[in-house]
């Protein structure tokens, strides 16, 4: 019997931030002066800019944006303080009021201020070249690039005025449809009524007759509402059709990777190697076939349990396991690490805290803070290593001021995972007992597979998706099903048997309709930090320095360019084959511990 350690401390009682590098409290008087001040400022810098963008000179234009950062660091700064203190006592009717107030004051200040964007943006080309090479503006290069990438796919003012009123009851309001039509849809399930989320659960459960008819009645559901939702998909697939064809976007896809500062070449590059590795996919499945003792392996069964070895970490332990990894891969690593342990984390669960876990930026002029909720299991020592890798990115990046520390979604989990991996494989290399470890690469490997392969096989669907519905018209549901399969298919290659019920399954999928290509972001994301992480492995020492230009680097640059020095070509799928490798790495020590435990 081993003994129930949900009775034991886990050492993170008192591990709380303070957040008086922000303000003092609720009512600290500084508040009001921030609020007043920066109101003041901001009707100012309307008064002294607006409809004269044209006419500065370069040291006029730096001093204008300077104002502008710092105008929008103080709003940040209030906004971040409502919201930590918020998160930790979400039923404190003071800390909500405060948050509130200050969201629907910053939101009026943006509209005080947006002008300046919009002004650089429809600037003509000659006067944004002769800026653009002056060296006093050379530190804001990158802001005023992205402030302006947008400016060759605008239509003309009245005609993105009538696009804005129209979309509210065109594409906004199929969007809102499909999920409150989602929301709305109850499943009988054993004389009870669950809800979207609750039958989907029971596709993790252990009873294989339980995840079967879940499987079935979900099924059955989207049968029955089959002509709605291909009729919300051929929509709302017509609709990006006819917006990128009027803001002459060569693909379905191209939008997408201009939010995301990516070419359409790098993109290509990444699907072109993933989808030519999914035999990494069909080598897990047939693994996990084996530990779960079936003879086939069914799409119901994907999400079958598997062994778990939660083990018991005190907060002590795994502060000085992450502190460890992060220091052997640069001392500096780890003293900015350590800086975090002195009132900048907020650790224990308690009522009324929010779920989860994350790491705010907050501002240039503080600091990051990070919330955890710690219960002490091998999970949370990952999550731990997870939210100390953003943590050391936005407080290495803090120098590119505001406007440019943030990065754009494809990067923005690299230092995240690849603190991750440190951890992981330092855990991995000290645990003795090989079912621990069985558990924990099993759980890591699954974790991947969720970012890099069924992200890409869904971008798959997606493009399949779009292509036809612009080369053939309206779709049929049986269209849809097919590319969707497909696009399956393709990925488990037969180590799953796909059921015919599971050709419904794209149906359901909110990102396809709501954020078209979003996908390929995660798994662009997670292979590049497994690339670079092999690349750490060849190089050893050499690395740290590189890797630490391109922390500090933050969102000053697009993110080919920022990689560059690292040898990184994000256009060459051999880059991307690299971090496939990895993956497969990690399946040939899984199948040596299965051998293990036999
Ligand atoms: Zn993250």
């Amino acid at each position: 019997m081993s003994i129930d350690v949900k009775d034991q401390p886990t050492g993170a009682e008192n591990v709380v931030w303070d957040l008086t590098d922000l303000y003092a409290g609720v009512d600290d008087p500084a508040i009001e002066a921030d609020i007043n001040q920066t109101n003041e400022r901001a009707e100012a810098f309307a008064a002294h800019y607006y409809g004269k963008l044209t006419a500065l000179d370069d040291e006029e234009l730096y001093e204008a944006i300077q104002e502008l950062e710092s105008i929008s660091e103080t709003a940040y700064k209030l906004g971040n303080f409502a919201q930590l203190q918020w998160t930790l006592d979400t039923g404190n009717a003071q800390y909500g009021g405060l948050m509130q107030r200050i969201r629907e004051w910053s939101s009026q200040l943006e509209q005080k201020l947006l002008f300046f964007e919009l002004e650089w943006t429809n600037a003509p080309e000659d006067f944004v070249q002769r800026m653009m090479e002056h060296p006093t503006i050379q530190h804001y290069t990158h802001w005023l690039e992205t402030t302006r990438r947008y400016q060759p796919h605008r239509l003309s003012e009245p005609e993105e005025k009538i696009l804005a009123e129209k979309s509210v009851t065109g594409r906004g309001a199929w969007n809102r449809f499909f999920s409150e039509f989602m929301g709305s849809q109850r499943y009988e399930f054993e004389g009870e009524e669950l809800t979207q989320g609750d039958i989907l659960a029971k596709l993790y459960v252990e009873d294989r007759e339980v995840r079967k008819r879940a499987q079935q009645t979900f099924t059955d559901n989207l049968a029955k509402n089959s002509q709605t939702l291909t009729y919300i998909y051929n929509t709302l697939a017509a609709e990006k059709a006819s917006d990128d064809r009027l803001r002459k976007f060569p693909t379905w896809i191209s939008s997408r990777n201009l939010d995301n500062e990516v070419s359409d070449e790098v993109v290509d590059a990444l699907v072109e190697a993933v989808t030519s590795r999914y035999d990494i996919v069909a080598r897990y499945y047939t693994i996990k076939r084996d530990l779960l003792g079936v003879d086939e392996l069914f799409d119901y069964d994907r999400y079958a349990p598997l062994p778990a070895a939660e083990g018991f970490y005190h907060f002590d332990k795994a502060k000085e396991m992450v502190l460890n990894s992060y220091t052997k891969f640069h001392p500096r690593m780890g003293e900015i690490a350590a800086l975090f342990f002195n009132g900048w984390i907020d650790a224990p669960t308690r009522p009324g805290k929010r779920s989860g876990a994350f790491s705010a930026s907050v501002v240039p002029s503080v600091h990051p803070y990070i919330m955890l909720n710690y219960t002490a299991n091998a999970r949370d020592v990952m999550t731990m290593a997870h939210e100390l890798g953003h943590g050391i990115h936005q407080y290495l990046s803090r120098e590119q001021g505001l406007f440019q520390s943030d990065t754009p979604l494809t990067t923005a989990e690299m230092a995240s995972t690849f603190g991750e991996m440190l951890v992981f494989s330092d855990f991995m290399e000290q645990e003795t007992d090989p079912k621990i470890q069985l558990a924990m690469l099993a759980h890591k490997i699954e974790d991947t597979f969720a970012t890099v392969f069924r992200q890409i096989s869904m971008n798959r669907f997606e493009h399949g998706m779009h292509t036809a519905r612009r080369e053939e018209g309206e779709l049929s549901a049986e269209r849809f099903a097919e590319i969707w399969m497909e696009s399956q298919r393709a990925m488990f290659q037969g180590s799953v048997t796909m059921t015919d019920n599971y050709a419904r399954w794209w149906s359901y999928i909110p990102h396809f309709l709501q954020v078209p290509g979003y996908v390929y972001a995660y798994s662009f994301g997670e292979l590049l930090v497994l690339a670079l992480f092999a690349r750490y492995r060849q190089e050893g020492a050499d690395f740290a320095p590189r890797y630490f230009e391109v922390l500090r680097a933050g969102g000053s640059d697009w993110p080919e360019k920022i990689l560059a020095p690292m040898g990184v070509d994000l256009t060459d799928p051999t880059f991307w084959q690299e971090g496939l490798g990895e993956i497969e790495a990690l399946i040939a020590q899984l199948e040596t511990l299965v051998e293990q435990t036999k």
